[in-house]
């Protein structure tokens, strides 16, 4: 028997505990028994060659009547919502990972729209998760992932694509950049692609909070956020740093969207290349979803402020998608956290959200590799990055050589456009009574390229 048949009666036992009953296992032939299952009265038959099968072959097609559920709406619809939630179906279920998604309260995916042919949409990535690590984990060699929520786990992919399409482009090979006209050696991505995300629910921070707190006239209207490691809320930022009280604070989702409205998606590092990457709309999987108030949030607290070329402010615009009832109803907060990227053949990866590395209970290393550091981590960004070094020098000038010769933070503030960008917007923030970006020390990220 199949284990993903197998797995199929004990998350339906667990997703239905209450409300599944068994009917009698009937042997209909010598080779050929028959078992009828009820799922809220509703009735799945299923056949097979003994009695367990035939059970077995009854919780499949339910489970399969319950995917359809979950994607909610033909994927011909062509919306962003349902290629991403499609495109989740199909590489969690061969890769028997039922029980570990259903459980999953936040999911987020990129989608690429070729405007010379709109109705194709390519799913760029998929990530899962609500969960950072905690302080006592926080590592010095960029081999742990420190936020393990949807958004920015799709955001790491995306630079991983974003990456992965320069290789090609040094090469010589069709991707999504062209060089910039003017002669200068910076790389931009044409026109012609435009980048959008998804995600299942309202970003946490200023964004998920009621709209009455989150008023700009109210007390603590629009201020930035933090999430606390291993808990779940959002709590203001000032008079806090990263790690007070012993525990790590991280950037609300919203307001890390927020400043990727300004600063890109693609990060320092890959400043040195190309000029910024922008998402051209956000889909939130939310029935009657109040557009204004997390417009306002994601956009409106921009309002006022000047980003120097090559950046800008960009207008997110903000779209109402499929709600997903199946996602939402997990658990408060989860250990796992699942990823996906394009061009990575079609694997899924399993992070602990605890420690920030590989899963070894869900997706154990013997039967893969002795890694344990995810693709997502700082320390695998870096290693595609010197990579791309060794292919084509950018237009910062940046070498191979003395990128091995310096740490990764060194990379960030020689990328000094976007540290300047950086450094606006920050105090914009502050002028405007928002509260302080809170910043890991920077001691996490001096770890050294060479030998990676
Ligand atoms: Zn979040």
């Amino acid at each position: 028997m199949a284990a993903n048949v197998r797995t199929s009666l004990v998350v339906l036992n667990d997703l239905f505990s209450n409300e599944v009953t068994y009917g009698p296992v009937q042997q209909h032939s010598f080779m050929n028994w028959l078992c009828e299952i009820r799922i809220k009265g509703q009735p799945f038959s299923g056949s097979g060659s003994t009695a367990q099968e035939a059970k077995c072959s009854a919780a499949e097609k339910a489970l399969n009547f319950y995917y359809q559920t979950l994607i909610g709406a033909p994927v011909s619809s062509g919306t962003v919502a349902a290629s991403v939630l499609a495109k989740f179906m199909s590489v969690a279920k061969p890769n028997d990972l039922l029980r570990v998604i259903m459980s999953h309260k936040v999911v987020a995916g990129i989608v690429r729209i070729d405007d010379y042919k709109p109705r194709e949409h390519q799913v760029i990535c998929i990530s899962s998760g609500n969960k950072c690590i905690a302080l006592d984990r926080l590592s010095v060699g960029g081999d742990a992932i420190y936020d393990c929520h949807a958004e920015v786990l799709a955001r790491r992919c995306f630079q991983r694509y974003l990456l992965q399409q320069l290789v090609k482009f040094a090469r010589g090979t069709p991707s999504i950049y062209e060089s910039e006209p003017n002669g200068r050696s910076y790389v931009r991505v044409q026109q012609r692609y435009k980048f959008h995300m998804y995600i299942n629910k309202e970003p946490c921070g200023d964004a998920d909070l009621g709209q009455s707190i989150a008023h700009p006239n109210s007390a603590h209207g629009g201020k930035l956020r933090a999430k606390l490691d291993a808990g779940e809320g959002v709590h203001p930022t000032e008079f806090v740093n990263a790690t007070q009280g012993g525990r790590l604070r991280t950037m609300s989702c919203s307001d890390k969207i927020l400043r990727w409205n300004v600063l890109g998606l693609q990060g320092a590092m890959l400043t040195h290349y190309i000029r910024p990457v922008y998402l051209e709309s956000l889909h939130l999987g939310i029935l009657n979803l109040n557009v204004f108030h997390i417009q306002r949030a994601l956009v409106g607290r921009l309002d006022g402020f000047q980003a120097a070329p090559p950046f800008c402010t960009k207008s997110l615009s903000i779209q109402e998608a499929i709600p997903s009832n199946v996602l939402s109803g997990g658990s408060p907060s989860v250990d796992i956290s699942m990823n996906w990227c394009t061009g990575d053949t079609d694997d899924v990866e399993i992070v602990n959200a605890n420690t920030g590395k590989i899963h070894e209970t869900l997706w154990p290393t013997s039967s893969r590799s002795s890694q344990t550091v995810s693709r997502l981590s700082k320390k695998e960004l870096c290693r595609s990055f010197l990579n791309l070094l060794s292919l084509r020098v950018p237009a910062s000038g940046l070498t191979h050589r003395a990128a091995t010769a310096a740490t990764y933070d060194d990379i960030k503030r020689q990328s000094v456009q976007y540290q300047t960008t950086s450094r606006s917007l920050t105090d914009f923030f502050a002028a405007r009574g928002m509260g302080v970006w809170i910043k890991k020390d920077k001691v996490v990220d001096r770890f050294p390229l060479n030998g990676l």
